[in-house]
């Protein structure tokens, strides 16, 4: 019904940022057109009703800006995953790897508990390192994954492959 058109042709590729050789997938042009954000929202919305989400989270921080109005939409809690030291409560963390380096990013542990199913919502799912560390620290707070959704998966990286054990069965859905 050219959602995924109307979304495609609002995606801009910048060549050679953040470095040389990358191409970085820009969405802030689909954040500027209603139409389009409105769709996205939706579709996202949609997907959180049809597994059975109870909550949002949005990964820092292209997923805050979409997670939080899917989380509305959906009549669901918004919570956020930060990269580290930048929550002010009690958190727990959990560390993964980058190409060069590590990462860390964290949660309000109470935000999450037993018996919730959640939804994380990011923008992009590259090598799958953010989205794996989000499951894992989802599961630690005794919360169920109800599934992972991006707007775009950067196939040619594996990032699908790579997580799929961590999944254990929870979709991967990438618009
Ligand atoms: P990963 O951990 O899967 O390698 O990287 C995914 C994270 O990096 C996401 O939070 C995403 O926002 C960001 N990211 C990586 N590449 C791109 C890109 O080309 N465009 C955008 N918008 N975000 C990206």
């Amino acid at each position: 019904d050219g959602v995924q058109e109307l979304l495609l042709s609002r995606i801009r590729d910048v060549p050679d940022y953040p470095k040389p050789g990358v191409v970085f997938k820009d969405i802030t042009p689909l954040l500027a057109d209603p139409k389009a954000f409105t769709a996205l929202t939706d579709v996202l919305a949609e997907g959180c009703a049809r597994h059975g989400a109870t909550k949002v989270v949005g990964l820092e921080a292209r997923g805050f800006i979409l997670g939080a109005p899917v989380a509305v939409r959906a009549g669901l809690g918004f919570i956020p995953v930060r990269k580290a030291g930048k929550l002010p409560g009690a958190t727990l963390s959990q560390a993964y790897e980058l190409e060069y380096g590590s990462a860390e990013i964290e949660v309000h542990a109470e935000d999450l508990q037993t018996g919730d199913r959640v939804m994380v919502i990011d923008d992009v799912l590259a090598t799958g390192g953010t989205a794996g560390a989000a499951v894992e620290l989802i599961r630690r707070s005794g919360a169920e994954v109800a599934g992972i959704a991006v707007l775009m998966e950067l196939g040619f990286l594996g990032g699908r492959a790579r997580l799929e054990p961590a999944l254990r069965g929870a979709p991967l859905e990438s618009l």
